[in-house]
């Protein structure tokens, strides 16, 4: 079968058990979970035009695979997650190599031994590499936040090498921010890696939807009892009631085509705008992506070559070597990063994680705190700096509560 799309004006809210906002990895899974193990009827509320949230790919006009969305790679050591998606979709292997574009030459990104030869000359990347095995241990991954640390003039030596040359305009392209202000668990998402392996990723699992992403998520919802609404922003939707008119006043319940819909309701879009910034805009970095062809049939020596000290883009990727597809030509993708201002034309990609920040996230969560049946999942609506399998993972875990939820009660409903 095929995914089941409505106009929402034909939506009769009393056909469904279920209301999720957002068809991403959070939205996606619960729907088909609720669908498959509870016959919960679920209809899915997406803003876009389409399905597969960030995830979505496409063929472009010289017939390339591309993602819309960013650069998609699945990688993670959660079998479950990788299982899961396993039954939508066949998988090819693929390792992710990163290059850092240093002044013309290139340079394997995590930085490793590799790169310090390339950095340092053979002989005394030989030392440096001595004096870091003995600190740290081999095969060892280090962040440059603890490798800044260290008093020892080597290390200090490699430390100011790979922040100044990997980390400091890179992030303040990416983020607006110098690597001392964004949280620390951001830049330790690619430590320096004492070893040879060049890959971006050590996962036991990594790869990439045989025929993309989106075939992926076409396989996904095409269930019976599941319906997508195309083209609909939950906000107006949703009618939202409060238990008294205060700013902080808790949320009651959501009424959708005048109605208080008593079931669950899995939201994934960002919370601040579900309550239409009542305490203002939740800070997010936005994207544009700059797409360029080419009659060649590869452009990069890998998937992606970050720019570490030069240009105003952050990072190029050729998705030719991550989908392993054959062509004359080949389409590459620049990245460049911007601060989200405008929440008519941009898109809220990555929330800026920092304690005010997270104080500011949650006190819209506490206002939904009230309303058992609103589940707030994902990227975007927990504010978190999630990959793929982390939301495969908690959309799993929510969905067997939610149904098993319902499962208790249509038991006890039939014993009655
Ligand atoms: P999303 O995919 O963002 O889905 C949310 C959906 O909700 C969207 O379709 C949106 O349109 C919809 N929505 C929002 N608000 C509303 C509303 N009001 N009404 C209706 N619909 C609404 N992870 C990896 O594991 N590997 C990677 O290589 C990787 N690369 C990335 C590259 C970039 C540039 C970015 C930004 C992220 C990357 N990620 C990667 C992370 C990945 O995108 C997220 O883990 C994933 O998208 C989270 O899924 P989600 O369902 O929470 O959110
Ligand atoms: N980073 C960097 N230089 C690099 C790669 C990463 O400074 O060559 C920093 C930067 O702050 C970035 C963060 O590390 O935002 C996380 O990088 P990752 O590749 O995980 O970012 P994502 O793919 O999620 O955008």
């Amino acid at each position: 079968m095929a995914v089941q799309y409505s106009d929402f004006t034909d939506i009769d809210i009393n056909d469904f058990d279920a209301v999720v906002v957002g068809s991403g990895f959070a939205g996606a899974v619960t729907a088909r979970e609720m669908a498959e193990r509870a016959d919960m009827r679920v209809l899915i509320i997406e803003k876009r035009a389409q399905i597969g949230g960030n995830m979505y790919d496409e063929y472009d006009e010289a017939g390339i695979l591309v993602h819309r969305y960013g650069p998609h790679i699945f990688h993670t050591n959660d079998g479950r997650a990788f299982n899961y998606l396993r039954q939508f979709s066949g998988w090819i292997g693929y390792q992710h190599n990163v290059l850092a574009d240093w002044y013309g030459t290139y340079m394997p990104v995590p930085f490793n031994k590799n790169s310090m030869e390339i950095a340092f000359g053979k002989e005394r990347a030989e030392h440096l590499i001595e004096k870091l095995i003995d600190t740290f241990g081999d095969e060892r991954k280090v962040t440059i936040n603890e490798l800044r640390e260290q008093d020892d003039p080597d290390l200090r030596e490699i430390a100011d090498f790979v922040y100044k040359n990997v980390f400091l305009y890179y992030t303040q392209k990416q983020w607006g921010l110098t690597p001392e202000e964004v949280d620390p668990s951001v830049t330790a998402r690619v430590p320096v890696f004492i070893s040879r392996d060049n890959r971006y990723f050590q996962d036991q699992y990594q790869g990439m939807p045989v025929k993309g992403y989106t075939a992926l998520f076409e396989e996904m919802l095409s269930h019976d009892n599941i319906e997508v609404c195309l083209n609909t922003d939950a906000t107006s939707v949703f009618d939202l009631e409060f238990a008294d008119t205060s700013e902080d006043a808790q949320l009651s319940a959501i009424k959708i085509k005048g109605q208080a819909f008593e079931g669950p309701i899995v939201y994934t879009g960002p919370l601040d705008e579900l309550f239409l910034a009542r305490f203002g805009r939740l800070p997010y970095r936005s994207l544009d992506f700059v797409y360029e062809t080419y009659d060649e049939e590869y452009k990069l020596p890998c998937g992606t070559v970050n720019f570490t000290v030069t240009e105003d883009y952050t990072r190029i990727t050729e998705f030719k070597h991550m989908t392993a597809q054959k062509a004359p030509s080949t389409t590459i993708m620049k990245e460049y990063s911007r601060a989200y201002t405008d929440p008519e034309t941009q898109i809220p990609y990555y929330a800026i994680i920092n304690d005010e920040n997270n104080a500011h996230y949650e006190r819209y969560r506490r206002l939904t705190e009230s309303l058992p049946n609103f589940h707030p999942l994902g990227r975007l609506a927990e504010y978190r700096y999630y990959n793929m399998d982390k939301i495969v993972g908690l959309a799993l875990d929510l969905a067997r509560e939610i149904v098993d939820a319902h499962n208790a009660g249509a038991a006890g409903a039939s014993e009655k």
